[in-house]
């Protein structure tokens, strides 16, 4: 398996590509301003088939992109709390200082927290954690020692809790009990800035420690 990952849009948001090899399948989460173009451009050195868009929540940055995956055939996969923000691009506009047009996006699949996915060959835990917003998810793929948790927690800090939504009571609760609960050695790719761990952060993290 092979994981690129990008910045991308007006607030850095990361966007991650999960490639593997030996069947040519590959799945994205996020989708931010300018993915489509950066995973047509890997596509043209490592042709892959994308299987599916998986979105941690619907803020703007993280599903920018989105409705161009929709609109060439890629199921989308996101939790419903977060309807009105993936499918009510108005909500949002006063946050996208002089972005391109903004559309938001139709999701194909709501995500049932516990469930477990099979993303190209891997068994994938779906995991719940509202806070930042309502309908944050993570999603933890054990095989790979790692879980892609959109912007519940950060390297050294914790999503903003002062969005419609949002409750640092609930994020705390959501961090304790769902990511502090995954193996220490679990590698956390947040939605800004560099990777973490779940041991790391639970010793130093300001914001929620164990
Ligand atoms: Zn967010």
């Amino acid at each position: 398996m092979k994981i690129f990952s990008q910045e991308l849009g007006n607030v850095a948001t990361n966007a991650f590509l999960f490639f593997e090899e030996t069947s040519g399948q590959a799945v994205l989460f996020d989708a931010p301003n300018g993915a489509f173009d950066w995973i047509n451009k890997i596509n043209e050195e490592n042709p892959f088939e994308l299987q599916a868009l998986y979105l941690t929540h619907g803020h703007y940055d993280h599903i920018f992109d989105g409705w161009k995956f929709t609109e060439s055939g890629v199921s989308t996969f996101g939790h419903k709390d977060d309807q009105t923000l993936f499918e009510e691009p108005d909500t949002q506009r006063a946050f996208l200082f002089g972005e391109d047009e903004f559309k938001g996006v139709k999701i194909n699949h709501w995500l049932t927290p516990g469930e477990s996915l099979d993303i190209i060959g891997h068994s994938v835990e779906v995991r719940h954690v509202p806070g930042h917003c309502p309908g944050n998810v993570l999603f933890y793929i054990s095989s790979l020692n790692l879980a892609v948790v959109g912007d519940a927690i950060f390297a050294g800090s914790i999503g903003r809790v002062d969005l419609p939504g949002g409750s640092m009571q609930v994020l705390e609760q959501s961090i304790r009990s769902q990511i502090y609960s995954l193996p220490d050695e679990t590698h956390l790719l947040p939605g800004h800035g560099p990777a973490t761990t779940v041991g790391r952060e639970k010793v130093s993290n300001p914001f929620v420690r164990e």
